[in-house]
C-alpha cells in the first residue's frame, strides 16, 4: 500500500482527524493512563461458535471466561467493558461501537478453537493482518469470520482508500497488538508449553474496526476430547482468566511507561505490580 503515497497521506489526515484520545502534544498531563479494557466474548445467541464432541459450546465457554477476566480486572481498579454479558448475538458494527465508544486501551476477543482433526490441541493468539501468517491461521479466521458474513461497517478491502485507512489503523496499533499477543500467549501456554501454537496473524473482521491495540485469543480446542473436558472445569477457566489478567497488567505497565505516565500521577496505589497478590496462588 505504501506505493500510493497521495492517497496514503490523505488517509493519514483522515485517521488523524478521527483519532480520539491520541497524543496531541507534549503535555504529559494530557496522556491518559491505561485504564480501559474491552473484552469481547465471541459468538452468542444463534451463533454457537465451535461445538465439542460432548457438547461444550464455544459461546458459553468464552462468555464465562470473559466474565472471570472482567471480575479480576475490576478488582485491580481497571475499567472493563464487555461487548456482551449474556447469551445473545452482537453484530459486528455493535461490537466496534461498544469498543470505540468506550475508548478502550486494549481489545481482547476471546474464542475457542475447532478443527476436524480431534488430536489437535493447544492455545494460539492472533493479532490482525490482511494476510494470514499461515494456512492454519487463515482457516481459523475464516471460521471465526463466518458469523459476521455480510456485515456492514467493515473497511471494504477492494476500495483503495478504505483499504489504506484500514491498513493505517492496523499498523498504528500493530506493535502493541503484537506485544499483547505475545504476553497473552506466553501466559496461556505456560501450563502446556509443548502444545503452544504460538502468536499468529490473520484477517479477523472483529479486529478490523476497533481503534485500539487488539488481539484474539483461542483458549483451546473444544474438538479435542481432553481439552473439552478440561475447559469445562472452573479451575481451567480460572487459570485462563488469571493468565489473561497477568498479560493485561503487564501490557498496561508497558503502555503507561511508553506514554510517560506512571508514578508521578496522583493515585500511586494504581501501580499494578503491587496488586498481584494472587500470582502463583494455585
Ligand atoms: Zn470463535
Amino acid at each position: 500500500m505504501n506505493r500510493i503515497r497521495p492517497i496514503g497521506l490523505l488517509a493519514m489526515a483522515v485517521v488523524a482527524a478521527c483519532a480520539v484520545g491520541s497524543a496531541a502534544g507534549d503535555e504529559p498531563q494530557l496522556q491518559e493512563r491505561f485504564d480501559t479494557i474491552v473484552l469481547d466474548a465471541g459468538h452468542g445467541g444463534e451463533d454457537d461458535g465451535a461445538r465439542g464432541a460432548r457438547g461444550l459450546l464455544e459461546k458459553e465457554l468464552v462468555l464465562d471466561v470473559g466474565k472471570r477476566v472482567a471480575a479480576r480486572l475490576r478488582k485491580r481498579d481497571l475499567r472493563v467493558v464487555m461487548t456482551r454479558n449474556d447469551d445473545r448475538f452482537v453484530p459486528l458494527e455493535e461490537r466496534f461501537a461498544i469498543a470505540n465508544d468506550a475508548r478502550g486501551d486494549l481489545f481482547v476477543s476471546i474464542h475457542a478453537n475447532a478443527t476436524d482433526d480431534a488430536s489437535v490441541r493447544g492455545v494460539e493468539t492472533f493479532f490482525l493482518a490482511v494476510d494470514a501468517s499461515d494456512e492454519d491461521a487463515r482457516r481459523v479466521a475464516l471460521r471465526e469470520n463466518e458469523a459476521f458474513a455480510g456485515a456492514t461497517g467493515l473497511p471494504d478491502l477492494n476500495d483503495p482508500l478504505s483499504a489504506i485507512l484500514g491498513d493505517l489503523i492496523v499498523s498504528d496499533y500493530m506493535n502493541e497488538s503484537n506485544e499483547f499477543a505475545r504476553l497473552a500467549q506466553r501466559g496461556l501456554a505456560s501450563r502446556d508449553p509443548q502444545h503452544s501454537r504460538g502468536v499468529k496473524q490473520a484477517p479477523f473482521v472483529v479486529l478490523q474496526g476497533v481503534q485500539m491495540p487488539s488481539s484474539l485469543v483461542e483458549i483451546g480446542f473444544v474438538t479435542n476430547a481432553e481439552e473439552e473436558k478440561r475447559l469445562r472445569t472452573s479451575r481451567a477457566r480460572d487459570r485462563i482468566a488469571k493468565a489473561l489478567v497477568a498479560a493485561v497488567l503487564e501490557f498496561g505497565e508497558q503502555f503507561d511507561a511508553r506514554r510517560g505516565v506512571g508514578q508521578q500521577l496522583p493515585g500511586g496505589s494504581r501501580s499494578y505490580a503491587h496488586t498481584r497478590e494472587d500470582e502463583g496462588a494455585k
